[in-house]
């Protein structure tokens, strides 16, 4: 228990491995090394509370200034690593100073994609991942008039939301045929859709952008929008590269088995970087969440202390547009059947999704109970909710847990 653990990436994944390591004994020396100048904070907000000043900064770290003191871990904050040798098992900074390591924990997150679009360079167009690009974001949205959302994702919506409840002209533009598609079902991608249009703002949906120009942002189809700020909401790709050039196994992500180890046994990887074997799924999948980088990092401690607990946690997700709140359980991408619980015109429901008659997934709408309700579900081995108890509001979701 007395190995030196390096974690190189102080984020979410990082913060929460060093406390969980303390709380499960380890009694070695922790480095948390992060290339941002801060310590660790939250990046949710940054699109939504932070983002419209209902926030102060000061809320945002993850923990307290005491918490490195008193559990003696040692951090390193605005320190870049730039290489990793495993057989001196050692670790570069871009200073060149060398540190070593018995384990080390990539916890390295993902970076903005920027796409390859004429213009997505000009000095108006702005991608969200950390709190420098939060501040220069809500700058921008004080002298700015018209704001083009590039990609319909949960940040590019969340981001829509906030610039139009500050009164800018929002214009959202989706290259696919609905917002959101890579994680939730169509009525709920139309649900948004309507939600955003209702607010009075615009949607190009499965439209392509030819060009941004200083003033407009130009579809192939000739259509110009015109804008003064352009918001990137255009996905992450994980941060592999250090994993790479030290001959990890990397595949969308740095690959780890289900107790968070690398192809290196001396080596996990968690969080947003990692790319794990989902039990409820059977797939290998690499989330990017705060439930995931919270989750994982709690087995990578079990799994430096000698412990071999596998990853099984249901992953959950929210997201915030404007008064409504999307909360996810499961994941519903390979599912066969959705049932609508509630009244969506109500603007309170739930969709259950089944698979071969088993629950896999269920996406709340202002629905925080059903939500919870099938967190419980979606834990146990068996999940044995019915689609004819889910369609029916009057069955108590708590008789299925
Ligand atoms: C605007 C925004 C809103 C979000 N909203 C939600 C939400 O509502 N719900 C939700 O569940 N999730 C949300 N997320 C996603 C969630 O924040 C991430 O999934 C989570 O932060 C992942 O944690 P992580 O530790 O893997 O990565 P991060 O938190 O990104 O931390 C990685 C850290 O590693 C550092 N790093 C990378 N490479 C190096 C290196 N070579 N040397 C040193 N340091 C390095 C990075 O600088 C970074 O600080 C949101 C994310 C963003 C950006």
């Amino acid at each position: 228990m007395s190995d030196r653990i390096l974690i190189v990436g102080a984020g979410q994944a990082g913060i929460q491995l060093a406390d969980s390591l303390r709380r499960e004994g380890h009694d070695g020396e922790i480095t948390l090394i992060g290339a941002e100048k801060i310590a660790p904070y939250q990046r949710p907000p940054l699109s939504k509370a932070f983002l419209l000043d209902q926030m102060e900064e000061s809320r945002l770290p993850l923990r307290p200034d005491a918490f490195f003191d008193q559990r003696n871990i040692t951090p390193r904050f605005g320190a870049t690593v730039t290489s990793i040798d495993r057989a001196a098992k050692t670790v570069t900074l871009e200073t060149g100073e060398q540190l070593p390591y018995d384990k080390l924990a990539l916890c390295l997150g993902a970076d903005v994609f920027v796409p390859p679009i004429p213009g997505s360079d000009l000095p108006h167009v702005l991608a969200l991942r950390g709190l420098n690009d939060s501040l220069k974001l809500k700058s921008a949205l004080v002298t700015a008039r018209s704001v083009a959302v590039i990609g319909g994702g949960f940040i590019g919506l969340e981001v829509a939301a906030s610039a139009r409840k500050v009164g800018k002209t929002v214009t959202i533009i989706e290259a696919v045929d609905r917002v959101m598609k890579r994680a939730v079902s169509e009525q709920v991608s139309r649900f948004f859709e309507d939600l955003h249009r209702s607010h009075g703002s615009t949607l190009h949906l499965g439209a392509l952008i030819s060009e941004i120009t200083p003033t407009e942002v130009r579809l192939q189809d000739s259509t110009a929008i015109a804008a003064d700020l352009v918001v990137l909401g255009t996905g992450v790709r994980p941060c592999n590269v250090l994993a790479l050039n030290a001959g990890l196994v990397c595949e969308n992500g740095i690959q780890v088995d289900e107790f968070t180890q690398t192809s290196d046994p001396d080596i996990v990887a968690v969080g947003d970087c990692a790319a794990h074997p989902n039990y409820l799924t059977g797939k290998i999948l690499r989330l990017e969440s705060v439930q995931n980088a919270i989750d994982q990092a709690k087995i990578a401690a079990k799994t430096l202390t000698g412990q071999r607990a596998p990853y099984r946690a249901v992953p959950w997700f929210w997201s915030d547009q404007f008064d409504i709140k999307l909360q996810m359980a499961g994941l519903s991408g390979d599912t066969d059947q959705a049932i609508t619980r509630g009244d969506p015109a109500s603007r309170s429901f739930s969709i259950f999704y089944f698979a071969n008659g088993q629950l896999m997934a269920v996406d709340s709408i202002n629905a925080p109970a059903d939500h919870m309700a099938a967190r419980r579900i979606l834990a146990k081995d068996d999940r044995a909710l019915l689609p004819e108890q889910a369609a029916d509001p009057a069955f108590d979701l708590k008789l299925a847990f």
